[in-house]
């Protein structure tokens, strides 16, 4: 099944891209591909690397009131029946019976009728979806069948007898690991409330997806933080965090303007939650959710301490009051992330010169490849000379080498890459030790002498 096909049109500068440059393949291509699965590229795992790294930096490494978990992937699955996993998470969908597709209700609603199906029930939607005759969306027939709840959570067998009992779930959200080790937290780690713990990691949801390349996908990385607080504080707290997520989207330079916040109506929150907000951003196909924020209030620490038996509460060091912490849970979605990042930095320019470049300004910070090194040719002395300042630069930053072919289609390269600067050797740095250095967005160039490079582009990318 190719997902190419599937890809709103609005995507495929960027799909074409990610394809071309290394970024983002489609996932088993090799036998044909596997709907919504996608394989990072060498370029797209460097990007996802940088955003995962800066987001713990920020988020562990720089706050005292956080520490960091990397919790199993499979969790006992009574941890599913408490959490409310395994009776509630759920999509209504609905079968086609000409052409056999299947589809949300939801989203069949929404584009079909342009209406808001948040909150319909099951019989709502199947009869709002034959009273007005809505259309199959692959193959126009409008004869569909009744709408029916299928859980989202992947189910495997711990081979153990190949009885029912010894189904297990892949995690749909890394949350929950969170909450099954709050107590070892606690016991191990002095932490005192408020205090959050920050978890990267896979999560995995059955979707029926629309197409909107890694925006949604059954395999996709979430980087979530739990953060424990006292019931009193929980209003506070979250504008805070709200705060803190709208700087980290500055910090890895998503325009400002492209993001806002969705407040979720009180009738449609989720079980578990008293207050949401979406921080969602302007994609080339529409409005949607990039990340959430969400108070939890007590809900899956009570479950917990329901279902496993145990004493989750926590005692307060001062007072000695016991209680069980509310939770305000904000939650980053990695590969929408990378999208919305690329989304925001696709560029198609016209020249002076009326050639066209492609460019991503991607933020240094970010961006997979900070310099590129070339010499105008291979051979001696530019070569040897070339790879003297790649390894030095190397040791500074991330940098890629880059001998072959007419410099202009290595800048473009380059260009594509999101690479903030390139460094070019030529005659004259033979002469007089200055080579060009090249800045991507004005593709301004400027000689700079070798000795001062490291110091030039340590201030540069900073
Ligand atoms: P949606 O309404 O788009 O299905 P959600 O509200 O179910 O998303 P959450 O359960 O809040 O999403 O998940 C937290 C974050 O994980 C989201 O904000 C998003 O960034 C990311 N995410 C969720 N589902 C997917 C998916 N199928 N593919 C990629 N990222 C996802």
């Amino acid at each position: 099944m190719s997902q190419v096909k599937n890809i709103s049109d609005s995507l495929k500068p960027i799909v074409a891209l990610c394809k071309r440059r290394g970024f983002i393949y489609p996932g088993s291509e090799l036998y044909g591909g596997f709907a919504n699965t996608y394989s990072f590229g060498p370029y797209g795992a460097q990007l996802k690397k940088n955003l995962k790294d800066l987001w713990w930096q920020t988020f562990v490494q720089k706050r005292r009131d956080m520490v960091g978990l990397d919790g199993p992937i499979l969790l006992h699955p009574k941890a599913w029946a408490a959490s409310g996993h395994l009776e509630g998470f759920n999509d209504a969908l609905i079968d086609c019976k000409a052409c056999k597709g299947r589809f949300r209700c939801d989203h069949l609603i929404e584009e079909a009728l342009k209406q808001d199906a948040e909150g319909l029930t099951i019989p709502q939607m199947t009869d709002l979806i034959h009273s007005k005759k809505v259309k199959c969306p692959k193959c126009a027939a409008q004869d569909f069948t009744d709408a029916r709840h299928f859980n989202l959570m992947f189910s495997t067998h711990m081979s153990k007898t190949g009885a029912d009992g010894d189904v297990a779930y892949l995690r749909p959200e890394t949350a929950q690991a969170i909450f099954l080790d709050y107590k070892n937290i606690v016991d191990t780690m002095r932490v005192k409330i408020p205090f959050g713990v920050a978890q990267i990691g896979k999560a995995f949801r059955n979707e029926i997806t629309p197409g909107n390349f890694v925006f949604r996908v059954i395999e996709f990385e979430q980087m979530e933080i739990e953060y424990f607080i006292k019931e009193s504080d929980w209003e506070r707290l979250f504008v805070e965090w709200l705060k803190s997520m709208h700087d980290w989207c500055k910090l890895i330079g998503l325009n400002p303007a492209r993001i806002h916040e969705k407040e979720h109506p009180k009738e449609q929150l989720s079980h578990y939650s008293k207050r949401t907000v979406d921080l969602v951003y302007d994609f080339p196909f529409g409005t949607s959710e990039l990340y959430g924020l969400a108070y939890r209030t007590d809900f899956d620490l009570r479950r917990h301490a329901e279902f496993s038996g145990q004493n989750l509460e926590y005692t307060d060091p001062e007072t000695r009051e016991k209680f069980i912490p509310h939770v305000l849970e904000p939650t980053f979605g990695v590969e929408r992330t990378v999208l919305a990042l690329l989304c925001d930095a696709y560029d198609e320019e016209q020249l002076e010169n009326g050639e066209m470049r492609t460019v991503l300004h991607l933020h240094p910070r970010i961006a997979p490849v900070k310099v590129a090194v070339f010499p105008l040719m291979k051979k001696d002395p530019l070569g040897p000379k070339a790879k003297e300042v790649f390894d030095l630069l190397q040791e500074m930053t991330a940098c890629e080498y880059d001998e072959s072919g007419a410099i202009g289609k290595r800048y473009r390269r380059q260009d594509e890459l999101g690479t903030p600067f390139c460094v070019t050797i030529d005659f004259e740095t033979i002469e007089d030790g200055t080579v060009t250095l090249r800045e991507r967005d004005s593709m301004k160039q400027e000689r700079v002498l070798i000795k001062d490079l490291v110091q030039i582009l340590a201030q540069k990318l900073a």
